[in-house]
């Protein structure tokens, strides 16, 4: 269960994983239980008690053997895709049609849709592209998502693992990718070594995503930040050539001087250096309290316990960074650290919080 929520929460943080309410994770419990992120629920709020439903995937699976594989192209209907899908539900929310795409795979399965691997399947010649890249991987050609995908999917797939392909990679044409594995850490790395590969074919630069997920292992690790996630800003005062260069990297950012930025983001922000490690966190922790604006390596990145909130901090730090901004030079009235302490300590302050 934990690796599950792991996995859900590291797809959901990253806007170049997931958007919207996309992307869905996995879980097999044992021979017949699978646990899927329901539909309408984001990633990133997949929980112990909520944004999963429970199927019984054996019934998918045995399904698909037995009146789908051994015939032609386009037997199985919309009709019977919502028909399967409900005789194998058991309980939670509504699982979704994509619950097909992971009958199949490993134990722990993510499927995505990331922007680096669509960049390579939206083109033409996507399939001998991802071939050459990776020649293990299995490749579905387009379909309507749904039941049609499903089809192809549950066929291409079994082909290619009886053509020697281990499965644990798959692309979809027009649509992402799907991986899986024995448990989160594998199928995590696996993610972002094909994110890592197909960077370096296009020469694109992703550091800054790669970035969010060595601070989402690094701040798993310390139990009074675990659970939450690593959102990466694009906020465009939050970049290096604003409130980077401009404030942090001069040691002048202090979001100090209002009331709402002190409780939305804590007192400091957390500079890590390039080479940091868990024990520059703890320090800082010691120091001046909970991190949740972070800068690293030119990127800010917030930490929050989802992805509405991260975007809340967003905003209010946002309007902190173009204050500051267009202060330079000017002398500021702070909040003393007695009246920082009563504000993060102020019930009502700590309610609003919470239930924004
Ligand atoms: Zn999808």
């Amino acid at each position: 269960m934990q690796d599950f929520i792991r996995i859900s929460k590291y797809a959901g943080m990253r806007n170049d994983l997931a958007q919207a309410g996309g992307g869905n994770t996995s879980c097999k419990l044992d021979d017949h239980i699978m646990l899927v992120k329901s539909s309408g629920y984001q990633l990133a709020d997949v929980n112990g008690q909520a944004g999963y439903s429970r199927v019984d995937y054996r019934k998918i699976a045995d399904y698909f053997k037995e009146h789908v594989e051994a015939y032609a192209e386009d037997v199985f209907t919309e009709e019977d895709g919502s028909r399967l899908l409900k005789e194998a539900q058991i309980e939670g929310g509504r699982a979704s049609i994509e619950t097909f795409l992971h009958a199949i795979t490993g134990k722990y399965t993510l499927h995505s849709h990331p922007l680096l691997v669509n960049i390579l399947t939206a083109r033409a010649d996507a399939g001998n592209i991802l071939k050459e890249l990776f020649p293990k991987a299995v490749f579905v050609p387009y379909r309507k998502p749904g039941a049609a995908l499903a089809e192809a999917y549950d066929k291409i797939y079994r082909a290619g693992q009886a053509q020697g392909a281990d499965g644990t990679i798959v692309f979809l044409q027009n649509h992402g990718l799907v991986v899986s594995g024995d448990d989160a850490d594998t199928v995590i790395g696996k993610t972002e070594q094909v994110l890592s590969r197909i960077a370096a074919y296009l020469g694109v630069d992703d550091s800054a995503c790669r970035a969010a997920t060595q601070l989402y292992k690094v701040i798993g690790e310390i139990e009074a930040l675990a659970g939450n996630i690593v959102y990466l800003s694009e906020n465009r005062y939050l970049s290096r050539e604003y409130a980077g260069s401009g404030l942090v990297e001069q040691g002048i950012w202090d979001h100090a001087f209002c009331p709402d930025c002190v409780v939305y983001a804590g007192k400091k922000v957390l500079w890590l250096k390039k080479e940091y490690d868990r024990q520059d966190i703890l320090d800082f922790m010691e120091a001046h309290g909970m991190p949740t604006l972070v800068y690293y390596e030119g990127y800010f990145y917030i930490l929050a316990e989802s992805v509405k909130k991260a975007q809340e901090i967003e905003n209010v730090m946002s309007f902190a960074a173009r204050v500051q901004y267009v202060n330079k030079g000017q002398e500021m009235h702070y909040l003393s650290d007695a009246q920082e302490d009563e504000l993060l300590n102020w019930d009502a302050e700590k309610y609003r919080r919470k239930r924004a």
